[in-house]
């Protein structure tokens, strides 16, 4: 077992099998991911997964999982939204590991349940609500706390509009039809969290954006007014800060306006770009982010820490009501009235890891400053590929980047749309095949061929100026041979 007094001496010779493992997993693999394809990738797990037997499993399968990784840590790993975790947070969230504290209850959290709870109102701080006021949880990532800011706003704005506890009776079958109004270039889960709640993914009306993949406030205005005059009921308007392909932030100032104007909840989507809030450069393009009725984060983002480090956060604890269950084992009223507080009623989870610590060991380790200058680094980096794509004839950059990700194409001989997709598309996977890069691959709203672009997402903040280069020659010589192979 890993806890207890002995519980250090029984981990100790395990982590040094686990630490020569990465080791060698790493060297062997030597550079982003391994070379192959998916089918030769796969069979060599299935080798080791059957070969693997008693005390040789740990080294043994710890050698393919670093070997078959795409490594983040990697300069020429820049696809996803996908961090190299810092040393510090994983050695903290080792400590959660051995200790496995459950957040839902006090009794099985002491220390973690006050931390959460601390961090969170520093959190809070940070996004500009009022700590004491606001309330909030530790999620798996965007995607619950979007849903758990939809479920808030279904909630209150439907229950008041209908004149009953949604949570309790359900969506009403008649009267006006709710509906959420999110940019064409919002996350998916939006969509996903309005099915979830009963709303039905129609529900959610795409408001066009700008060629950076910005809501058009005016598109905003306008889709509000035709909706009320359609006589139904603006539920919420989900403002992204941060859009996953080009970091474009969505007009937060603006938004908050329509949403008071028409009582819809709003909803600020900052999973990527809450951690411009780090950065003294960058934190005003998030000027408004305080008047939003709840924020999604993600700190396994731009923060740095291993999977999962999400946060929700309401401004006003009291908007959070629907969601307070009593568990008669886990949180009854006597133990919090004799001062045992449990967090089980802020969260849609019951047992949940303690996420919370490796977050407030990172912050107190390298301080509000120290993660803004990590921020400022790779938004750097951003700009030095920017700069390295328009160099490039082939390239064609799709706009500046925002924060740490900018889309962009190799336009190949010829420039017909179809097939310029098709190169994209398939010099993208000549680059995992041959182990050499992992680029990003997403499709610009709207219809019709041509739409495919690059993302290369910098998140890395040991990469350099000259690997960025390196990554931009790499995808351009893809596209070549990518042409002369047809
Ligand atoms: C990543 C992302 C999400 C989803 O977050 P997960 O942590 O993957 O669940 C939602 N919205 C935006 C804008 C994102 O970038």
């Amino acid at each position: 077992m890993s806890g207890g007094a002995d519980g250090p001496d029984a981990l100790d010779p395990l982590i040094r099998t686990v630490l020569d493992a990465l080791a060698r997993g790493a060297a062997r693999r030597g550079g982003p991911l391994p070379e192959g394809t998916p089918r030769e990738l796969a069979a060599e797990v299935v080798r080791a997964f059957t070969a693997a037997d008693g005390d040789e499993a740990l080294g043994l399968l710890t050698e393919v999982l670093a070997h078959g990784s795409a490594d983040p840590a990697d300069p020429l790993c820049a696809a996803h939204l996908h961090c190299p975790p810092l040393a510090v947070a994983v050695a903290a969230d080792l400590a959660v590991s051995a200790l496995n504290p459950s957040q839902d209850s006090w009794d099985q959290a002491p220390a973690a349940t006050t931390l959460e709870t601390l961090l969170l109102q520093e959190l809070a701080a940070l996004v500009g609500y009022d700590p004491v006021a606001a309330a909030g949880v530790l999620t798996s990532g965007g995607t619950e706390s979007n849903l758990m800011g939809l479920m808030l706003a279904r909630d209150r704005v439907l229950g008041r509009a209908a004149g009953r506890q949604v949570e309790l009776a359900g969506v009403p079958a008649t009267g006006a039809r709710p509906r959420i109004f999110a940019s064409s270039a919002a996350h998916f889960s939006v969509a996903r969290s309005a099915a979830l709640l009963g709303l039905g993914e129609d529900a959610v009306v795409s408001v066009p954006v700008d060629h950076e993949l910005r809501m058009l406030p005016d598109s905003l205005a306008a889709a509000l007014r035709e909706s009320a005059d359609r006589g139904e009921l603006p539920l919420a308007i989900v403002a992204t800060a941060g859009t996953t392909d080009t970091g474009a932030v969505d007009p937060l100032g603006r938004c908050a306006e329509l949403a008071a104007e028409y009582g819809a909840w709003l909803h600020v989507d900052a999973a990527y770009g809450g951690g411009a809030l780090l950065s003294d450069r960058l934190a005003p393009l998030l000027d408004g982010i305080e008047r939003a009725d709840s924020v999604s984060l993600d700190w396994h983002k731009l923060g740095w820490q291993p999977v999962a480090a999400g946060v929700f956060l309401a401004r006003r604890a009291e908007t959070y009501a629907s969601l307070a269950r009593r568990a008669v084992y886990l949180n009854p009223q006597d133990d919090e009235e004799a001062g045992y507080p449990s967090l089980l009623g802020l969260s849609l989870r019951t047992t949940r890891r303690a996420d919370a610590f490796k977050i407030a060991v990172t912050l107190r380790t390298l301080g509000r400053a120290g993660l803004g200058a990590l921020v400022d680094t790779c938004h750097e980096l951003a700009r030095q590929g920017a700069l390295a794509v328009r160099a490039e004839p082939r390239l064609e950059l799709h706009a500046e980047p925002v924060l740490t990700a900018f889309l962009f194409r190799y336009v190949p001989e010829g420039a017909d749309p179809a097939y310029t997709d098709e190169v994209n598309a398939a010099l993208r996977r000549r680059l995992l095949r041959e182990g050499r890069a992992v680029v990003g691959r997403t499709e610009l709203p709207g219809e019709g061929p041509g739409r495919v672009r690059l993302k290369l997402t910098l998140l890395n903040p040991r990469t350099s100026a000259q690997d960025v280069a390196r990554l931009v020659r790499t995808v351009v010589a893809a596209g070549l041979a990518e042409e002369e192979g047809r």
